[in-house]
C-alpha cells in the first residue's frame, strides 16, 4: 500500500508571491520573517514580502541571523522573539538554512521545546503556522515536513521532522534564484539530485513519485550546464528550481538515506556544503545500493538517456573533488554517527559499519 500526504499548498512561477500573497492573511496579523544575512534582500524576496505584507496591513519583526547550516542556539534565540512578539506566523526566506531555522522556530515557540528536545518526534504537538519562500533551488524544504539544525557543542548535525512542518504555504519563484554564485547553484543542484536518487533507494519509495525522480534527475542533468553557463536565464532557473521542488516531494514521502548521514559529518568537520557533501559520496552509495535497486537505477538511466559510468562522468564535473584523506579517528567517529542516524531505517539494505568506513577511506 502507498500513502501519499502533503498538505503544503503551493504557488509556483514569476510572480507568484505577488499573485498570491494575499493569502497570507488567513494566517494571522503578525510575522516573525527568518533570513540569512544577504541573500533574502539580494534575491528580490524580502522586498516582494514586505510590499505584500504592507498591502494586507500585517505586522513582522525581521530576524536575520541565519547562518548556513542554522545553530540550534540561534534557532531558540528565534523562538523567544516569536513569542516575546507575540507572533502569529514564520515565514522564512533563503536557502533550506533559514526555511528549516523558520520550521524549528514554529515547533519550539509552540511547544515551549528548551535545548535539544526540538530533534524528538513525540515532544512536537504543535506548530505554528509555516510559510516557505526558496532562494536555492536544492533543498526542496518548501514542500519537505523536516528540518536540519546543527548543535555546535556537540559537533553534531542532525533534521527531525513532523507532519505539522510541512510549510503551510510555499511560494516558489525562479526570479528569486537568479543572483545565486555558480557554486551555490551547482551544490544545491546536486542536493536535489540527491533526494531524487533517494526516492528511488529508499525503502518508504512511493511509485506514484517515480515520473517525478526520472524527470527531475534529468532535468538536473540537461539542465545544470545551461543554467551555470546563462545565470541570467530564467527559463533555466525555473528548471532547476521545479527539479528541486520535485526532490523535495519525493524525500517528503520517501525519507533520505545513508545518501544523506554521511554528508553530516563532513559538512560539520570539513566545512564541506551540504550538496558537496552529498555529490563527493553519491557515486559510492549508488554502487553500494545497487544490488537492491538495480532495476529501479537501469530505468532511470535509460529514461534519462546515459550509461550509469557516463553518468558518473558527468557528475565529477561538478564535484571539484577535495582530497581529504580522512583521519581513522575521525571515520571512526563519523561511523558511529552515520550508524545512529534515523535516515539509516530507510536504506534498501543493510549497511555495515565497515562499508560506511569504507566509502569514508575513498574521500
Ligand atoms: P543555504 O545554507 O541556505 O545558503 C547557502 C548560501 O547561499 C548562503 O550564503 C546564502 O546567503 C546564499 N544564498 C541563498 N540564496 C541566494 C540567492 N538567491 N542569491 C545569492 N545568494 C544566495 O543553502 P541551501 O543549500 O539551500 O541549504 C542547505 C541547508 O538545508 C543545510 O543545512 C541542509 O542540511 C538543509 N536541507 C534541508 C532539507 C529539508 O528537507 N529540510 C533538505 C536538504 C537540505 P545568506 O546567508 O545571505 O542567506
Ligand atoms: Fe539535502
Amino acid at each position: 500500500m502507498i500513502r501519499y500526504y502533503m498538505p503544503t499548498e503551493i504557488f509556483r512561477g514569476e510572480g507568484s508571491l505577488k499573485q498570491a500573497g494575499d493569502r497570507l492573511a488567513q494566517l494571522g496579523n503578525k510575522a516573525l520573517i527568518v533570513t540569512g544575512r544577504r541573500s533574502a534582500r539580494v534575491s528580490g524576496a524580502l522586498p516582494d514580502l514586505l510590499e505584500v505584507l504592507k498591502k494586507l496591513d500585517i505586522d513582522h519583526y525581521h530576524f536575520d541571523s541565519i547562518e548556513e547550516n542554522p545553530e540550534l542556539s540561534v534557532v531558540q534565540e528565534g523562538a523567544g522573539l516569536f513569542r516575546v512578539n507575540r507572533c502569529d506566523f514564520v515565514i522564512g526566506i533563503g536557502g533550506g538554512s533559514p526555511i528549516d531555522a523558520a520550521k524549528a522556530i514554529s515547533v519550539i515557540a509552540a511547544n515551549d521545546l528548551e535545548q535539544r528536545a526540538c530533534y524528538q518526534p513525540d515532544q512536537i504537538t504543535r506548530a505554528y503556522p509555516i510559510v516557505a519562500i526558496p532562494t536555492t533551488a536544492g533543498t526542496g524544504t518548501e514542500a519537505t515536513p523536516y528540518s536540519v539544525i546543527s548543535d555546535r557543542k556537540l559537533k553534531k548535525k542532525a533534521g527531525f521532522g513532523n507532519p505539522l512542518m510541512f510549510p503551510t504555504l510555499s511560494f516558489c519563484d525562479p526570479v528569486y534564484t537568479l543572483s545565486l554564485p555558480e557554486r551555490v547553484t551547482i551544490d544545491t543542484a546536486i542536493d536535489a539530485l540527491s533526494h531524487l536518487l533517494e526516492g528511488l533507494y529508499s525503502r518508504k519509495r512511493c511509485d506514484l513519485l517515480f515520473p517525478l525522480i526520472y524527470d527531475g534527475i534529468k532535468t538536473i542533468i540537461n539542465y545544470l550546464e545551461p543554467a551555470v553557463k546563462n545565470p541570467d536565464n530564467l527559463r533555466y532557473r525555473d528548471k532547476l528550481l521545479t527539479a528541486s521542488l520535485y526532490g523535495g516531494l519525493v524525500i517528503a514521502q520517501s525519507s533520505t538515506t545513508l545518501q544523506h548521514s554521511i554528508g553530516y559529518p563532513l559538512t560539520t568537520h570539513y566545512g564541506l556544503s551540504h550538496g558537496k557533501a552529498n555529490g563527493v559520496v553519491m557515486r559510492f552509495i549508488m554502487e553500494l545500493f545497487r544490488p537492491a535497486v538495480d532495476n529501479e537505477l537501469q530505468r532511470l538511466f535509460q529514461h534519462v538517456g546515459l550509461e550509469r559510468e557516463e553518468f558518473y562522468i558527468w557528475l565529477d564535473r561538478w564535484l571539484t573533488d577535495p582530497d581529504l584523506q580522512l583521519p581513522e579517528d575521525f571515520i571512526t567517529s563519523a561511523t558511529e554517527e552515520i550508524l545512529g542516524s534515523r535516515n539509516m531505517a530507510q536504506n534498501p539494505l543493510q549497511v555495515s559499519g565497515e562499508e560506511i568506513k569504507k566509502i569514508l577511506r575513498k574521500l
